[in-house]
């Protein structure tokens, strides 16, 4: 497919609305629901982009949609079993609005197991595309107007430019700096369905990222499963931390924030430049999953305890009073309770601000799928509580430490004349104010704290 193809049916769509429009009074409403990671969330961003092209209008509630569309997830099952089940849900609504359009899409749609499940037990549902034919929405919902139901599973590892993007919030975005991932962690189902790394060039990147900040963006994400790889198939002519300082370089005032970091890729050239940078947050999103040597060398991490420890005290030298967080799964096959009190010991010297925890949760497809898992669920679970309570009084120390500084908060919420917003180092912050504030940066006064949020005045601006 060429742009001008695409382009085409972005018309051919466009005219077919039209004249639904003209027929119903009304343009066509979309319904676009999103699980899983950011990742997703920017491409129902680009999805939304490609149905507002095509004439589309937007709806929160599903029964008035002409067009309701699921970006799924794959990273846990438990989610998978939710989709069935909201797809499930629609029949009843498509039985009473026969012209409804059903779209599933996602990472979940690009396993085949799954995709034959929803041609074979949902006959209603009317499209469903892998990740890698997003570029072509246009063609092939023009295809389902015209002819019926469409199947795009296959793709190939390619970077398509050019999508148009209907973001969610004028002063936070989303910004892919890379796709796919290499590193088959064995637990994980990401390599399988977003296939291998490949970088957006940084002249794309810039543009998007002056563009952003000219449109007033506050604070920029840069996304990829695996940032600090990024560059490594551009010939060795860039990498990350290089591509950090140049959007840094940006006039204006925003924020750049990145995830997720692989702690084998994790440099101290990135440290230098989280430290150099004045618009890089000083927050560092570094995942460790466990602490014990021999779960890392199953889960295929590449890294030891050691390595991540000293990776963390080297950061914390170099970026005084960074906030760090991270991922943990509790249960892995084979763990026990002296690998996760390697865990344990990891949580307790590092002192996050805040930790992202999971039950291993089995994903047929990867090879943790077929290790011997014999620890109960029950006994995983008090794992599980024996590591919240540790982290939570980690977290509730940590926050108390900040109570009388005053922080600089990007405004990014209101409700009930309570503003919600994140400092620099990505911590919640509750104030009063009114919507005058959002999209602001401002000066707050903390005043007390609890384990999850900072509580504070608004100084004066
Ligand atoms: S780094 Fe590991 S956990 Fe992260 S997406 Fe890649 S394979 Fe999955």
């Amino acid at each position: 497919m060429n742009e001008h193809d695409s382009i085409d049916y972005t018309l051919k769509v466009k005219e077919l609305n039209d004249n639904r429009s003209a027929k119903n009074g009304r343009k066509p409403l979309a319904f676009i629901h999103t699980y899983g990671c950011q990742q997703n969330v920017s491409d129902s961003e680009h999805i939304a982009g490609l149905l507002s092209q095509m004439g589309f209008e937007f709806t929160d509630d599903v029964k008035k949609a002409d067009l309701a569309l699921y970006n799924t997830c794959a990273v846990r099952e438990h989610a998978e079993q939710r989709v069935f089940g909201n797809i499930g849900a629609l029949k009843g609504i498509k039985d009473r609005n026969p012209d409804m359009i059903i779209a599933v899409c996602g990472c979940m749609t690009q396993q085949k197991q799954v995709a034959e499940k929803f041609k074979r037990s949902y006959p209603y549902v009317d499209l469903v595309f892998g990740t890698h034919a997003l570029p072509k929405l246009p063609e092939m919902l023009y295809n389902v107007m015209t002819k019926g139901r469409v199947f795009e599973l296959g793709g190939e590892d390619v970077v398509t430019e050019g999508i148009p993007v209907r973001r969610d919030s004028k002063f936070k975005a989303w910004l892919p700096v890379m796709y796919g991932c290499n590193n088959f962690c064995t637990y994980c189902i990401v390599p399988y369905v977003r296939g291998r790394e490949r970088s957006r060039t940084t002249e794309a990147i810039m543009d998007e990222a002056k563009k952003l900040v000219a449109d007033g963006a506050r604070e920029i994400t840069l996304l990829g499963q695996n940032v600090n790889s990024y560059g490594k198939d551009l010939g060795g002519t860039i990498n990350f931390s290089q591509l950090l300082r140049k959007i840094n370089a940006i006039e204006g005032d925003f924020l750049i924030r990145f995830m997720t970091s692989h702690p084998k890729d994790a440099t101290s050239e990135l440290f230098d430049t989280m430290a150099e940078c004045e618009k890089v947050a000083k927050h560092l999103h570094l995942p460790f999953q466990s602490g014990s040597n021999r779960i890392l060398k199953l889960m295929n991490r590449r890294y030891t305890k050691e390595k991540y420890l000293s990776l963390i005290q080297e950061v914390k030298e170099k970026v005084p009073g960074i906030s760090l967080t991270s991922d943990v799964i509790v249960g892995f096959p084979g763990e026990t309770y002296e690998d996760f009190c390697e865990t344990l010991d990891v949580v307790r010297q590092v002192e996050f601000d805040n930790l992202f925890t999971f039950i291993y949760s089995k994903r047929e497809g990867t090879p943790a799928a077929k290790m011997e898992d014999p620890v109960t669920h029950e006994e995983k679970t008090k794992w599980m509580a024996e590591l919240l309570a540790v982290q939570e009084e980690i977290s509730a120390r940590n926050m108390a430490k900040r109570v009388g500084r005053t922080e600089r908060v990007l405004c990014e919420n209101v409700k009930d004349g309570t503003v919600f917003g994140r400092t620099n180092e990505n911590l919640v912050v509750r104030f009063d104010g009114d919507e005058s504030l959002l999209g602001k940066f401002v000066n707050v006064k903390i005043t007390r704290s609890d384990r999850s949020a900072l509580f504070g005045e608004l100084q004066n601006i």
